[in-house]
């Protein structure tokens, strides 16, 4: 098999040829049709999250077919076609798996993070945090982003509360979970608005075309006082204005998994019973519901593809925001 591998932090990924890996019991091996990459990619190969035991293979948004079971898997067959996404184990005993919040595992292992990920021609995943895909895009490069951006922007958008009370809805970062759910937001009844880099028109225009009712800068205020807003961008700075945007008790919900500090800011941006909340990882039951709502509301996925070789270019392209969507490897 093929790997683009994390050898070390702040130096590129590197190109390696090792042998194809069996499956073990639960497990299963699939032949990667496309990973798409992530942000979390980025601050994991920047060094901006806390180093992996490396050496590492990054990539957790995978759409594979299986190629081999291991012992003891149901419900899977060879040729099936499935997604591995970021949650690729959790201890199912401590009180956060219990209780329904598996996202938050006291001892989870991430794909492409602790186990080897989708950057690669084969990866293994555990059977149990794989998902069935039944989608009906052909192409697996659309459904890649998916598989975080799509899983970790639903969760998100949950967080911000449902359409009633969160329907005039901010993103701030028109990257690859911004365009997806936009989308999602619109086909729900909710009003986005959209917050990209200052002066990046093309991005504005690219949000106003998958719905966005109104798209500008990210320090600009919106015409109306948002019902609550998702940052996507890891621009601490955006947290307080955000909060300026959002109306009384109004949700500021960030949506990273790494963001650069957040400066102080006035009391009275809080007051009012605004708050600011994070979301952490996904559950299953996340992914269930996102990929159900996926296939009876079908995405426009805007994709950027990249042989798995061009790693290095790909996480170049969306370190300098170069990309409409997603990027994507495809072995
Ligand atoms: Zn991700
Ligand atoms: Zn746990």
């Amino acid at each position: 098999m093929r790997a683009m591998v994390l050898d070390a932090a702040w130096v590129p990924l590197e190109l390696e040829c090792r042998a194809t890996p069996q499956p073990g019991p639960g497990e299963l091996r699939l032949r990667v049709l496309a990973c798409a990459v992530c942000r979390t990619d980025l601050h994991i190969v920047d060094g901006e999250l806390p180093l992996p035991v490396l050496p590492i293979v990054p990539g957790h948004e995978i759409v594979g077919v299986v190629e081999a079971l291991g012992a003891g898997v149901e419900g899977y067959a060879i040729g099936d076609r499935v997604g591995v996404p970021w949650l690729g184990h959790t201890c199912g005993c401590c009180a956060f798996c219990l209780d329904g919040h598996e996202n938050l595992c006291d001892a989870p292992r991430f794909t492409g993070y602790h186990r080897d990920g989708g950057f690669a021609s084969h990866v293994i995943a555990e059977a149990a945090f794989c998902l069935p895909l039944t989608l009906p895009e052909p192409e697996a490069a659309r459904i890649a982003p998916l598989l975080c951006a799509g899983l970790i922007g639903w969760r998100s958008l949950k967080a911000a509360g449902d359409s009633t009370h969160a329907r005039r809805l901010g993103l701030y970062g028109f990257g690859a979970a911004a365009h997806l759910i936009t989308q999602v937001a619109t086909a729900q009844g909710r009003e986005v608005y959209a917050f990209t880099r200052p002066g990046d028109q093309k991005t504005q225009a690219f949000a106003r075309s998958l719905g966005a009712v109104w798209a500008g800068d990210a320090h600009e205020r919106p015409p109306e006082l948002l019902d609550a807003a998702i940052l996507f961008a890891p621009a601490g700075e955006l947290v307080p204005t955000a909060l300026r945007a959002v109306r009384k008790g109004g949700r500021v919900v960030c949506g990273g998994i790494h963001m650069s500090d957040i400066p102080s800011f006035a009391y009275r941006l809080l007051w009012e019973e605004r708050s600011v909340v994070s979301v952490a990882n996904l559950t299953r039951a996340d992914a269930r519901e996102f990929l159900d709502f996926a296939q009876a509301h079908p995405l426009q996925v805007h994709v950027k593809t990249y042989a798995l070789t061009q790693a290095n270019e790909a996480l170049a392209d969306l370190r300098a925001g170069r990309i409409e969507g997603a990027a994507v490897l495809v072995p």
